[in-house]
């Protein structure tokens, strides 16, 4: 008789080994860390004595579920802001808050919170990507979970670190210090192609090479990522990576949503996995990846829930449940990824994906002893026929809750009994976890009250208070108005040509200004577009002072530059009113009687309301401010137009009052 810790008996045994054994009825015995034997209880009881006998009262008994994508500490964002588009959700309040709020001890609240809820749906191994990788390892190693996890390395400042080079040092450090531990695997994460440069990727692959960890990352999720490297490098996602390096690596691919056959091979080849994530693909609409395709085609496919911000729950179970039903209905085919094979993904398979099969996914003697027991007896699951053996794969991936999942165990270590959480104190996190929603709650609350905090929450935005004085009259030739300009009187210092696309976002809450959005195309001499340029201005207009013959305006100016979509800001900016004005600008800086002063020679072609003069200049006193009006005034009669129908609107009004006209 072999001696054995524990003894796990009584139960229907799916062991997910390469021929899909079960026993029935059967059972696992368990020696320190690992599977010591599994197979029908009566040889197991016959051949292995324990003092410890576990009656699994006819339970499925199994491998414990792989996630193979997420980012745990997340479950403090879950909800947070749901039904926007992924780049106005990202960028716009995932990463502000981020910034603003992820720490160590964040992270340390958000992994244990997310422990809590892995043990609880039966998930034993997560593949991890956040910030402050070594909290979170820290963390999952005191709740018992085994991890994969990658440590995140961006090319703009992140929450652990302000250069890229700091988060590759922090990156290597996290690998030396976790590597050998017997819960975690550490690795790097990459983020994705579109968040890091060149030399991040090729880094990043020669660091995972070095110290044999696997190298997570985002690749192919959206339409939009594939088009943009499509446009900028000829290739798609897969090539484009494959070119950095990326695949010499053990890669762990989250998403692949949109990748083609070729691109399937080449992973394959490669050996890497992909982490399919159904939920967030389905919540974001980023589309439906051929999972079919990957299988047929030998890749490795684990499934992932991605984030609680994206998901938003980490339940395996549910997430199994659409894998199947997405790749059925995406290849109108119900029989496409059966149920066995949905849960193989959550298990054998999804270890393979994500390199780890030599140690967890089955339940095979010598694998470490990650196991879980489900009832199958309850009201949504009843009754239970015995005709296809196999009907059991279908109970659990169409039929069975997470909640039905009473008991797991990593690494020969107890994490759950009878529904009662063994290493985690669940009401304390759910209390902590109030606390951090109320101050981020506030945070928000105070960055939604203004348009100004908003912009600067999207990054890049510099103040510059500026004084100006101008003036702008209606004229009927510019060609006449640039002949003048060329007169000895003046000094042309440059000039310069664009077409200018403004959208002016306005708001109807008092003393938001308006915020423009305009995209500059320079023009050369021979009339072709050399460079388009995006700005985001934030305008708050207030009348100073009037002049005889100008305005003084005072105005807070706020720019940043536009690095997203027109469509992005409004999303994010939610205006009340919008306004497109379209117009030719030929522009010169020139030097007159010793000032500087800028015209414009503006031809608004939408609406289309003729050309207009503008003169304007920057100002820094009063005195110096009354100079400039008059000298202004000056101007613009020497260029023969007459300064009494100067006006001092913006476009903006002007187009806004020719509207009210109509
Ligand atoms: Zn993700």
């Amino acid at each position: 008789m072999k001696k054995a810790d524990w003894i796990l008996h009584n139960a229907t045994v799916l062991t997910m080994d390469e021929d899909y054994h079960i026993y029935n009825t059967g059972a696992v015995a368990v020696k320190d860390d690992s599977i010591l034997a599994v197979g029908n209880e009566e040889e197991i009881l016959r051949d292995y004595q324990s003092e410890q006998l576990f009656d699994c009262k006819g339970k499925i008994l199994m491998p414990g579920l792989i996630n193979a994508h997420t980012h745990i500490p997340m479950t403090l964002l879950r909800g947070l802001a749901d039904d926007l588009r992924l780049d106005v959700w990202l960028m716009g309040y995932m990463m502000p808050v981020e910034r603003e709020f992820v720490t160590p001890e964040f992270v340390r609240l958000g992994t244990k919170l997310g422990c809590a809820e892995c043990i609880r749906t039966g998930v034993t191994t997560f593949v991890d990507m956040y910030y402050f990788e070594s909290e979170i390892a820290k963390a999952t190693a005191e709740a018992g979970l085994r991890a994969i996890c990658s440590q995140s390395i961006l090319k703009f400042s992140s929450p652990d670190a302000t250069y890229y080079e700091e988060s590759l040092a922090k990156a290597e450090d996290f690998i030396k210090t976790w590597k050998g531990h017997p819960l975690i695997i550490p690795s790097i994460g990459p983020h994705a192609p579109y968040t890091c440069t060149d030399e991040i990727l090729r880094a990043s692959s020669e660091l995972a090479q070095k110290y044999d960890v696997p190298l997570h990352i985002h690749l192919a999720e959206t339409a939009s990522e594939v088009e943009n490297i499509r446009d900028e490098y000829g290739m798609p996602v897969i090539p484009f990576v494959k070119k950095r390096g990326i695949f010499d690596a053990k890669v762990i691919a989250a998403h692949c949503v949109h990748i083609d056959e070729g691109e399937m091979r080449t992973i394959q080849h490669a050996g890497a996995g992909i982490a399919h994530n159904p939920s967030s693909n389905l919540k974001l609409a980023s589309g439906f990846a051929n999972v079919t395709k990957m299988l047929e085609l030998d890749v490795h496919v684990g499934i992932g829930t991605d984030g609680t911000a994206s998901n938003n729950d980490l339940d395996m179970v549910e997430e199994m449940r659409l894998a199947s039903m997405v790749a059925k209905c995406a290849s109108g085919d119900p029989t496409a990824l059966p149920a066995r094979q949905t849960l193989a993904m959550a298990t054998s398979l999804g270890a393979k994906a994500v390199h780890i099969d030599h140690i967890t996914g089955s339940l095979v003697p010598g694998k470490r002893a990650d196991l879980i027991l489900m009832g199958m007896d309850r009201l949504h699951n009843s009754p239970t026929f015995h005709r296809d053996p196999e009907g059991v794969y279908s109970q659990i991936v169409y039929a069975a809750k997470s909640t039905d999942i009473s008991d797991v165990m990593v690494n020969g270590q107890w994490l759950m009994r009878d529904r009662e959480l063994l290493t985690l104190d669940e009401e304390a996190l759910i209390k902590e976890a109030q606390d951090y929603a109320k101050k981020i709650d506030a945070f928000l609350i105070e960055r939604e009250e203004s348009v100004l905090s908003k912009l600067i929450a999207v990054g890049g935005a510099m103040e510059e208070e500026s004084f100006e004085v101008q003036s702008k009259v209606h004229i009927q030739d510019p060609d006449m108005i640039i002949d003048t300009l060329s007169k000895d009187d003046i000094d042309i210092i440059y000039t310069r040509h664009y077409h200018e696309y403004d959208t002016y976002f306005s708001f109807e809450k008092e003393g938001e200004g308006r915020l423009r959005y305009r995209e500059d195309e320079f023009i050369d001499k021979h009339g072709e577009v050399v460079n388009v340029r995006g700005r985001l201005t934030l305008v708050g207009v207030t009348r100073e002072e009037t002049f005889d013959h100008d305005v003084m305006l005072s105005r807070s100016r706020y720019y940043a530059p536009a690095s997203h979509t027109l469509r992005f800001y409004r999303e994010y900016f939610d205006p009340d009113s919008e306004l497109d004005i379209e117009k030719d600008r030929q522009r010169f800086k020139i030097n007159y009687k010793g000032e500087d002063f800028y015209i414009n020679i503006d031809t608004l072609i939408n609406p289309d309301l003729g050309h207009f003069l503008e003169v304007k200049s920057r100002t820094w006193s009063r005195d110096d401010a009354e100079n400039k009006s008059r000298l202004i005034a000056e101007l613009i009669e020497y260029l023969g137009v007459s300064s009494e129908k100067a006006e001092t609107q913006d476009y903006i009004e002007i187009v806004e009052n020719y509207r009210n006209e109509d």
